[in-house]
Parts: structure tokens; C-alpha cells; sequence
């Protein structure tokens, strides 16, 4: 019987105590100050450069000009910050928190709304100051 009391006294001592961890989905994770986190991007100042995705050191992000979309693999970003500092446009940061724990592995992509500057149309050619005159008719 007496070796049971120790074990009883843990128990009692646990169900009263608070929780070792806090309750993940449903206490909010607060994010150290300096945390990494994840690339974030605004959507609406891209200009689909490309100049991210040549930075990338392990090739995390893709900018499809033609598609007009932008994708970073989450898994293979090492938070190193490049693709933020190299943006001409400003629009990627890095924010606290981490992609939600799911079943499967999942690429995040955003369709870019910009349009590209259509090519300025060429003005018709004027003639040409030194063209022939025509032909006067014979008297
Ligand atoms: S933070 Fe670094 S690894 Fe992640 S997408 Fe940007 S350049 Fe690539
Ligand atoms: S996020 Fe920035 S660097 Fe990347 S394609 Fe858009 S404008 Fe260019």
C-alpha cells in the first residue's frame, strides 16, 4: 500500500497544477521578439521581378511572369531574410508565426494582380522631306 502513496501524491499534485504546455490550437502562440517566422508578401506591390527568386539561396520561391503568380515552398525557406532585402519594390517581410501543421505538404501562392506596361505604340512615319514630287503633267 505504501508504494502506491508517492504515486497518488503525484497525481493529486498534477490535476491541481498548471499545465506543463500550453494548450496548442487553443492558446495563441506568442512569438519571442526576433523570431524568423515566415515570408510574407503584398501582393499588391509586386511587379513580379523575379528578383526574389534569383536571390534565394535554396530556391524557395518562384515568380511565374506569364501565369502572373508567386510561390515560396515554405520547407525549403531558411529564413534567411535575402529575398527581403533584394525586393526593388518593398513588398516581402518577414512575420512572426509559422505555416499551420497540416496532413500534407503544400507550396503557398498568390496570384499577383499587376499589369505590366503595355509597349508605347510607334507614331506613323511622316514622308520623308526630300521624296519625290510627283510627275507634272506635260503642257
Ligand atoms: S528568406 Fe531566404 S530562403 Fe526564405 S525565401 Fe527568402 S531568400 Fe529564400
Ligand atoms: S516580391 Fe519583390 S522581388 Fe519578388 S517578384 Fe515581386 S517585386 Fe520582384
Amino acid at each position: 500500500m505504501g508504494q502506491f502513496l508517492p504515486f497518488t501524491k503525484q497525481v493529486l499534485k498534477n490535476l491541481f497544477s498548471e499545465p506543463a504546455t500550453t494548450q496548442y490550437p487553443f492558446v495563441p502562440k506568442e512569438y519571442p521578439e526576433r523570431t524568423r517566422g515566415h515570408v510574407d508578401i503584398n501582393k499588391d506591390q509586386c511587379i513580379l521581378c523575379g528578383m526574389c527568386m534569383r536571390s534565394c539561396p535554396p530556391g524557395a520561391i518562384k515568380v511565374d511572369r506569364a501565369g502572373k503568380t508567386w510561390t515560396i515552398n515554405r520547407f525549403d525557406c531558411i529564413q534567411c531574410g535575402y529575398c527581403v532585402e533584394k525586393c526593388p519594390k518593398k513588398c516581402l517581410s518577414i512575420t512572426p508565426g509559422y505555416q499551420e501543421p497540416g496532413p500534407e505538404k503544400f507550396t503557398y501562392s498568390v496570384e499577383v494582380p499587376y499589369e505590366p506596361p503595355k509597349p508605347a505604340a510607334k507614331p506613323a512615319a511622316a514622308p520623308a522631306a526630300n521624296a519625290a514630287a510627283p510627275a507634272q503633267p506635260q503642257a
